[in-house]
């Protein structure tokens, strides 16, 4: 597909950040039998807790084997005899005789294997009695368990506001026992956020039950701020590197590495210390490749965002757009406000400055109720500057996929910009559908 050898080559930060997402079964094994670390199953970016009690969050997804591309295996065994950086020079060298020209699929292929899995572990929920009318993010995520679950020591819910995923979540005793609970109020009423802390401080003293380590204000701050740098250079690749009118690489590419954080950032690939360093990393080389003009003139192509992703879509989607000539921005987490900083001042409140970020996530954020979602729709539009907005309608979901008219009837009148509707049911399912829609709604800027 679109990727350019040379974005590949020198983004040594996606190869790391694909390698630790793909490689995370080895990873997790390690740190399961050698370092005797406990792992503990988190979906949704709730993973702080988890590390502030020194185990190992995972996304359930990445306890599985995938098809690591030839080239990212080869890349890690070089990385351990000569390091990185010179695996790079390495690549660079080799492909001056062109052997790996394969090299310009390899974040499309990341993605692939991704969602190809996601698929399988779609179709292993269905086949073990999920309702069909259930979200595939909900089906898939249930797979994940029935596949993986039994690895587990624990696994930590948040209950949202919606009831299809309280449901399921309470269905995950049949495959992890230890479950630990996070009760959201549904909310904000007078004591909601004392009873958050209580329940927070709750699930804390579980965790410390099953890891047998001790959580302070200190293993709290040091993850909460770890946790916010990364949300800062989360933003900066949100706010600055996707509004730049010269992108570090190809639009396409770029969109799939705005796929690969959103999907990595609810387990920080089980590493927060690495996932930062790496995140870093990723800001100073595209920002270096901006400065340098190593990349592609975007300014002609209108930004286009499309969300709910992180409930499942088509990933063909910002290949299609490509290809109509606009540039696709994923930004799931910035829109359900899980990029908001936690405060860690020396007088803070740890727990009770927890309850207050994960009460504003749930009550503006995910699971809140239409009116206020399509409000953070509007405004995360109008701070990101998008030139267009698509929305995934994802089949199953009572909750958010309602809004769509709602949404359109706010965007026609506060922020006139062209907007459409494509749906999902499955990956791969409704390719065709999704490239009619899209067409006509390129031609709204033409
Ligand atoms: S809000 Fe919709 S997409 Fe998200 S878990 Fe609930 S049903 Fe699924």
């Amino acid at each position: 597909m679109s990727i350019f050898t040379d974005d590949i080559i020198s983004f040594k930060s996606v190869l790391r950040l694909a390698y630790n997402f793909l490689a995370g079964r080895e990873y997790l094994k390690k740190k399961k039998f050698k370092d005797r670390k406990k792992l503990i199953s988190v979906a949704l970016p709730f993973s702080d807790l988890i590390y502030s009690a020194g185990a190992v969050p995972v996304f359930p997804i990445r306890m599985e084997k995938f098809k690591v591309n030839a080239y990212l295996n080869a890349l890690n065994s070089a990385k351990s005899l000569i390091g990185w950086d010179l695996t790079t020079r390495l690549l660079s060298f080799v492909r001056q005789f062109d052997v790996l020209k394969i090299l310009d699929t390899v974040m499309d292929d990341v993605i692939h294997t991704i969602n190809e899995k996601y698929n399988e572990l779609y179709e292993l929920g269905i086949d073990n009695g999920i309702p069909s009318d259930f979200c595939y993010g909900i089906t898939g995520l249930t797979g994940m368990f029935i596949s993986k679950g039994k690895n587990v020591d624990a696994n930590l819910n948040f209950t949202i506001r919606c009831s299809a995923w309280n449901k399921y979540s309470e269905s995950l005793k049949n495959y992890v026992p230890r479950q630990i609970w996070v009760d959201v109020p549904p909310r904000e009423y007078g004591n909601a956020i004392e009873l958050l802390t209580d329940n927070i401080s709750k699930a804390i003293t579980d965790l410390e039950d099953v890891t047998g380590n001790l959580v302070t204000d200190n293993s709290l701050k040091k993850q909460f701020r770890i946790g916010n740098q990364i949300k800062r250079f989360y933003k900066t690749v949100l706010f600055e590197c996707s509004a730049s009118d010269f992108y570090p690489c190809n639009p396409a590419t770029f969109a799939e590495i705005l796929a690969l954080l959103g999907l990595s950032f609810q387990d920080y690939n089980s590493n927060a210390q690495r996932y930062l360093e790496n995140f870093s990393y990723l800001v100073k080389e595209m920002r270096e490749r901006i400065d340098k003009g190593i990349g592609m003139d975007v300014s002609d192509m209108p930004r286009v965002m499309i969300t709910p992703v992180f409930g499942g879509w088509e990933p063909e989607t910002h290949e299609i757009l490509y290809n109509l000539g606009a540039r696709t921005i994923y930004a799931d987490w910035e829109l359900l406000k899980m990029l908001e900083e936690i405060p860690v001042g020396r007088n803070s409140n740890p727990v009770e400055d927890y309850a207050r970020f994960v009460m504003n996530a749930t009550m503006r954020g995910i699971g809140c109720d239409q009116e206020t979602l399509t409000d953070s729709y509007i405004e995360t539009a109008k701070d990101l500057n998008v030139d267009g907005l698509v929305f995934n309608q994802v089949f199953g979901c009572h909750s958010i996929s309602n809004c769509y008219s709602q949404l359109r009837r706010k965007i026609r009148k506060k922020l006139e910009i062209p907007t459409t509707v494509i749906n999902f049911n499955k990956i791969g399912e409704n390719v065709e559908q999704v490239r009619t829609r899209l067409g006509a709604f390129m031609e709204m800027f033409r």
